[in-house]
C-alpha cells in the first residue's frame, strides 16, 4: 500500500479543527447557493478565493484572522451552520477520520443568537451521525478578543450545553489572535467550565510570550494547540520547555497551518521533531483545512515524508492520539479500531 493510501485508510482522530476554517471550496459554494435561495444578502462571492492561504502566501498570522470574516459571512444563519457542519464532517469521514472534535466560537448575527448557533452545530453533528460511523463532538471556543462579559457568557453557554448533552459537548478552548488579550483574564471562566466537567484546550505558544506560556502550562489544561515558542530554539525558554516536558500535556500539532502562517519557516524546521524526539504526547491535526488547503491524511503524509517516519511510526502516532480525545468513554474503543488496522497491515510495533 502506498503512503498516500495508507494515510487515507489509517483510522485517525482530529482534535484541532475550527469549523469555519475547515470549510472547503465546495462547501462555501453550497453555502452561497443556500444564501441566494434564502434571499439573504451575500457579499462573499468576490473573495472566496482569498480564503485559501497557500505556502507562498505573503499574508502573516495576523492577516489570517481576517480571512475568517469570509467564512463568518457564509455561516450567518442556523441553517447555514448546520449545512457547513454536515458537509465538513462528511469530508473528514471520507478522509478516514474515525473521531473528530470540531470547535467553534458561538456568534450572534442578525439571523441567530449564540445559543441557536451552538444548537445548529449540534443538530448537524446528530444528523451526520445517522449517515456515517465517525464519532463527532463539539468544543466551544472562546475568542481572545472577547470582553469579560462575553467570555463569561460563552462559558455559561458551554456549561449549559454540556449539562444537557454531555455526550456531544465535551470541551472549551481559547483561540483567536494570540497578540490580543491576557491569559489570566480567561482563567475564572475556564476554571468554572473545568469544574462543570468540560475538558480544556488552549492555543499556546503561537507567539513568543514566555510568561503567558508558563501560566498556561501551570493551569494544567487537558491539551494545548501548536506549542511553537516553547523550546529555546523556537523563541521559548529552558524553564517553559522543562515545564512542558514534565507536564505530559498532549499537544495538537498542526504542521501546514504553522508553515503557511509563517509561524515556522518550513516543514523541515518544524518543532514536531523536537516534541517527537522528546517523547511528548502528540496529536497530528489540521487546524483549518479549508484555509490551508489540507486534510488530516495529508498532514500525516507530510509528517512521514518530512521526518522519515515509517508506516508503523505514523500508525503509532494515530493510535496514541486516541488516548487524548476528550470523550474519555470512547478512548479505548477507537484505539482498538486503529490497532486492528495496524495488525491487518502489519504495522504493529
Ligand atoms: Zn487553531
Amino acid at each position: 500500500m502506498d503512503l498516500y493510501t495508507f494515510c487515507r485508510e489509517l483510522p485517525k482522530v482530529e482534535l484541532h479543527a475550527h469549523l469555519n476554517g475547515s470549510l472547503s471550496k465546495s462547501t462555501m459554494m453550497e453555502l452561497q447557493r443556500y444564501l441566494a435561495d434564502s434571499g439573504i444578502r451575500d457579499e462573499t462571492n468576490a473573495f472566496t478565493d482569498e480564503f485559501v492561504l497557500g505556502a507562498g502566501d505573503t499574508r502573516t498570522l495576523s492577516d489570517c484572522f481576517q480571512v475568517f470574516s469570509i467564512a463568518h459571512a457564509l455561516t450567518c444563519t442556523p441553517e447555514a451552520i448546520e449545512i457547513a457542519t454536515c458537509l465538513t464532517l462528511q469530508e473528514f469521514q471520507a478522509d478516514g477520520c474515525c473521531y473528530i472534535e470540531l470547535r467553534s466560537t458561538p456568534r450572534n448575527t442578525p439571523h441567530m443568537t449564540k445559543e441557536q448557533c451552538v444548537a445548529a452545530i449540534l443538530q448537524g453533528i446528530q444528523k451526520s451521525s445517522l449517515q456515517h460511523p465517525m464519532e463527532s463532538r463539539l468544543i466551544i471556543s472562546i475568542n481572545r478578543s472577547s470582553n469579560k462579559d462575553e467570555v463569561e457568557e460563552i462559558a455559561d453557554l458551554a456549561i449549559e450545553f454540556h449539562r444537557k448533552q454531555p455526550e456531544l459537548v465535551v470541551g472549551i478552548e481559547l483561540s483567536g489572535n494570540p497578540t490580543v488579550g491576557e491569559f489570566k483574564m480567561f482563567v475564572p471562566a475556564l476554571t468554572r467550565a473545568k469544574l462543570a466537567g468540560l475538558k480544556i484546550t488552549l492555543h499556546c505558544g503561537e507567539v513568543c510570550n514566555p510568561k503567558e506560556i508558563l501560566e498556561m502550562i501551570e493551569f494544567r489544561p487537558d491539551r494545548i494547540g501548536h506549542a511553537i515558542c516553547i523550546h529555546p530554539k523556537y523563541g521559548g525558554t529552558k524553564e517553559i520547555w522543562t515545564a512542558l516536558c514534565k507536564s505530559s500535556i498532549p499537544i495538537e500539532v498542526c504542521l501546514t497551518s504553522n508553515v503557511n502562517t509563517k509561524s515556522v519557516p518550513s516543514y523541515d524546521s518544524h518543532h514536531f521533531k523536537l516534541l517527537y524526539d522528546a517523547g511528548l504526547p502528540i496529536a497530528i491535526s489540521t487546524d483549518d483545512k479549508g484555509v490551508f488547503a489540507t486534510s488530516l491524511s495529508q498532514e500525516y503524509r507530510i509528517c512521514a515524508d518530512t521526518f522519515n517516519l515509517s508506516k508503523a511510526q505514523i500508525a503509532q502516532l494515530a493510535r496514541n492520539a486516541c488516548q487524548f480525545v476528550f470523550d474519555t468513554r470512547i478512548r479505548n474503543k477507537i484505539q482498538e479500531h486503529v490497532t486492528e488496522f495496524m495488525n491487518k497491515n502489519n504495522t504493529a510495533i
